[in-house]
């Protein structure tokens, strides 16, 4: 409207409009009274009379076409003039923000549309933008880019959207922007036009940027600190295809203390710098991750490794960086560091509860090395940390033995040393590890303990060892033959344990007179609480119980009264090393006397020499195991010592006693 009346003003003003008017009406009066004087015959008095008359007319209209003419081409021009004002005033306005102000069209009939600010920000002028419609989205960084698509796809979508992203400006300068954008659609509600403002946030996101810096560095070293460490391992352990061992490596330097004391706190902090600057350098161009955690204690994570011995050469490279004499520092400073490692994989376990486990760990395993042996040689630290990485692959490893079935039984036959009576076995686990061949309980059972896989493997030794004495008991009904299982302490310390245990040893159908369980007496040091509760369960339930290893721990013979067992075996330490009369036998025959006189069963462990047979006997003992008697064998075995058609006599036992074959120990064994 306002653009047809500035050009009707141009082409006609109201006087040329008038005088058109008035030239075409009076030239058609003059014209048709002429005529029709001609034709109809009118006198001239009558012509000039119908001139006169024709001519007001045209001349009183013209004037009042005029006056109206003018009114209203006035009104255009002054409405017209508080328009043009207007949106000066409002470019004037859009020029002075900050903000970038656009618009983009969305029928392709304009180009886009962007406020002058759009220079000071992306170094750009409004012009080029008009001209290149892609070139807002170039200028987007190219890590943000998915951002700003994401946005510009929400707002056509869904009418609204922000994003805060950053640009890149012809001259390399980064600028972050907050970006908020509307959809504006027409009458009939199709879109029509994108329109948005685009702040500038370049100088909050730096100091935000700054404050997380400095709230996740070491401001000394400009190394991450030990909050950012744990937030780095989160995310390592959180992120779904971390499938590798997470490998902690944590760092003390050895001496750091004297370095302070003789050379002052400054020069200790320049050798902290240096230490992390070498540190970096060291490890570079791999995916290592280093922090200062403390003093004078970094963290080295190695993310995803494949086996935690590689490690050992992180730590070498450590060791060999360390080495040179830091000039920094006048009168040179020599450093070396003792170094834990820990490793974790993402099993079960979240990301927190892994990260924070992973670094306690670290720690532990520096404290230990430091305590053990006292800090010291590089040399050591490796060992340290190869003989760790070695525990945590078996660590590792354990958790899959179960799963891929590398476990099994083998069963140690204990006698009645009187008569020579097969009086039941001992089941004892082993682990034919893939690469390391049989690994025995030792390496593995307190791996287990503390890891908690000692209850799936629990639980693996009582269903094994119940089905095979269930399968036993035809041969078994003269005999009071029973199988014995070890119990960790640590499955005695769960509340519920027994009831649990006596539902495995249910499901395999085998009587509980059949079954007995060995505690080590570590584990009755907890002697009230769950572990109690436990033994006392299990001792109600009708199974054996035998205190394992006696001897070997606080050896209380008050406890032999108050504990609910049967069986007191003796640890091998003293059977294997019997003198007439040594300190040895006299502790045998004090194990005796305490347990005959509670009805309690006394079991020689560990018999290696025939000739020692007689002397248990006189000593008091009822039973003997050890590889003198009976290696740890195969389930044949066993069954060829159950099929034998009477009780061996003793004289048999001892005549049967051929120098014993190994067969619990090799890879060759038979598997059961
Ligand atoms: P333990 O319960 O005292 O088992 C006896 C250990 O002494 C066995 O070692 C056996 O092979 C060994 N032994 C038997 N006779 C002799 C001998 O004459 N001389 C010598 N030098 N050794 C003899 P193994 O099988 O290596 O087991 C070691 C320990 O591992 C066991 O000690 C037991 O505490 C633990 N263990 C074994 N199997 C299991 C299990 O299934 N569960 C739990 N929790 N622990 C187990
Ligand atoms: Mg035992
Ligand atoms: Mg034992």
């Amino acid at each position: 409207m306002a653009d047809f009346s500035s050009r009707a003003r141009d082409i006609w003003s109201a006087r040329q409009a008038a005088g058109a008017y008035l030239v075409v009406g009076l030239t058609w009066i003059v014209v048709s009274d002429v005529v029709a004087h001609g034709l109809v015959g009118r006198t001239l008095a009558e012509l000039w009379t119908d001139l006169a008359k024709g001519s007001l007319f045209v001349i009183v209209t013209a004037v009042i076409l005029y006056g109206l003419l003018r009114r209203h081409l006035r009104r255009l021009e002054v409405a017209e003039q508080a328009r043009v004002a207007l949106e000066s005033r409002v470019t004037q306005v859009v020029e002075s923000l900050s903000e970038v102000v656009w618009a983009a069209d969305l029928t392709g009939e304009r180009p886009p549309w962007v406020g002058g600010a759009v220079e000071a920000v992306y170094g750009v002028s409004p012009e080029a933008f008009r001209a290149r419609p892609d070139l807002w989205r170039e200028a987007v960084h190219p890590e943000d880019r998915p951002l700003a698509d994401a946005r510009e796809r929400s707002v056509r979508q869904r009418g609204e959207a922000e994003a805060v992203y950053r640009v890149v400006r012809p001259d390399g300068e980064v600028r972050w922007l907050h970006d908020r954008a509307r959809r504006i659609d027409d009458a009939a509600g199709r879109p029509v036009r994108l329109t948005g403002v685009a702040r500038d946030i370049t100088a909050q996101k730096v100091a935000e940027l700054a404050a997380r810096h400095a709230r996740l560095h070491d401001p000394l070293t400009g190394l991450m600190n030990r909050a950012a460490l744990v937030e780095r391992l989160e995310r390592h352990f959180d992120e779904p295809d971390s499938r590798g061992l997470g490998v902690l490596l944590a760092l003390d330097l050895d001496g750091f203390g004297a370095i302070n004391a003789a050379h002052g706190n400054r020069a200790g902090d320049q050798v902290l710098s240096v230490v992390g600057d070498r540190l970096q350098a060291a490890l570079d161009d791999t995916a290592a991750v280093v922090a200062r955690i403390g003093g004078d204690e970094f963290a080295v994570f190695l993310p995803a490794l494949a086996d935690p011995s590689g490690a050992v050469d992180t730590v070498r490279e450590v060791q060999s960086a360390l080495a040179r004499p830091i000039t920094e520092v006048a009168g040179e400073a020599l450093v070396s560091a003792s170094v834990g490692l820990a490793a974790a994989a993402r099993l079960t376990d979240s990301g927190g509860a892994l990260a924070e486990h992973l670094l306690r760990s670290a720690l532990g395993a520096l404290s230990r090395a430091k305590v053990e042996r006292g800090g010291g040689s590089a040399a050591s630290a490796v060992e340290d940390v190869a003989a760790s990485a070695r525990e945590v692959r078996l660590r590792v490893d354990l958790h899959h033995a179960l799963e891929r079935d590398e476990l099994f039984l083998v069963y140690q036959p204990e006698f009645d040393l009187r008569s020579g009576r097969l009086l039941g076995v001992e089941a004892l686990v082993r682990w034919q590890h893939p690469t390391e061949g049989l690994v025995p309980p030792d390496a593995f059972i307190g791996v287990a303990e503390t890891t908690g896989l000692i209850h799936g493997l629990g639980s693996y030794v009582v269903a094994r060892a119940c089905a095979q004495a269930h399968a036993w008991l035809p041969q078994m009904a003269e005999r009071p033959f029973k199988v014995w299982i070890n119990l960790s302490r640590v499955q005695l310390q769960r509340p519920g344990f027994a009831a649990q245990l006596i539902a495995e040893v249910d499901a395999t159908g085998v009587p509980h007179a059949r079954v007995g369980f060995e505690v080590t007496e570590s584990a009755y040091a907890d002697d009230a609480g769950p572990v109690r509760d436990n033994l006392d369960a299990l001792s109600e339930a009708g199974f054996g119980l035998a205190l394992d290893d006696f001897g070997t721990g606080w050896s209380s013979l008050a406890s032999l009264r108050t504990l609910p067992i049967d069986v007191v075996k003796i640890d091998r330490a003293f059977v294997s090393d019997l003198s007439p009369d040594g300190p040895n036998e006299r502790l045998i025959q004090a194990i005796v006397g305490m347990s005959h006189a509670l009805r309690l069963t006394v079991l020689a462990e560990g018999i290696e020499a025939r000739e020692d047979v007689e002397r248990l006997v006189e000593l008091g003992c009822d039973v003997g195991q050890g590889f003198g008697l009976g290696r740890p064998g195969p389930v044949e075995a066993v069954e060829a010592m159950l099929g034998s058609p009477t009780p061996m006599a003793r004289t048999a036992l001892l005549a049967s006693l051929a120098a014993p074959e190994p067969t619990d120990q090799g890879p060759g064994h038979p598997r059961r």
